[in-house]
């Protein structure tokens, strides 16, 4: 996707300031940080939201949650705690349509999330 401002990431063409990378998932530190860590985890394949994934992306979607743990043990906030959250669509403030795991840690966070 040319105009996908996260395929741009994956691409090069935009460079974000990355934690982590492997061959289907790349982690960058999220422009605005709404706790102390706060980084997104992306595929690299471009997926707009969590309503597209079919079977054929279970394998995918479980490399995503996989990589959000070894980013959260990489940057010391596995014992502490930390939160994996994917928001779909406006309902549920999606913003940019590629999906994209939040991991959010350093702070005391709530629950419900506002
Ligand atoms: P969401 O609202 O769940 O779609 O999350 C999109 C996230 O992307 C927000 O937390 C934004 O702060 C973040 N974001 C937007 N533009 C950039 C960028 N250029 N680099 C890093 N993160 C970004
Ligand atoms: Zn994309």
């Amino acid at each position: 996707m040319t105009d996908c401002l996260f395929c741009k990431m994956v691409s090069g063409e935009i460079k974000p300031d990355t934690v982590y990378e492997d061959e289907n998932v790349l982690a960058f530190r999220d422009i605005s940080p709404q706790a102390p860590l706060h980084v997104l985890v992306i595929p690299k394949r471009h997926i707009s939201t969590l309503n597209d994934l079919d079977e054929a992306d279970a394998q995918l979607a479980g490399q995503l949650t996989l990589a959000a743990a070894k980013i959260a043990e990489q940057e010391g906030v596995a014992e502490a705690g930390y939160r994996a959250v994917m928001n779909c669509n406006a309902g549920g403030g999606q913003t940019v349509f590629h999906i994209h795991m939040h991991v959010l840690a350093g702070r005391n966070l709530t629950w419900p999330p506002g």
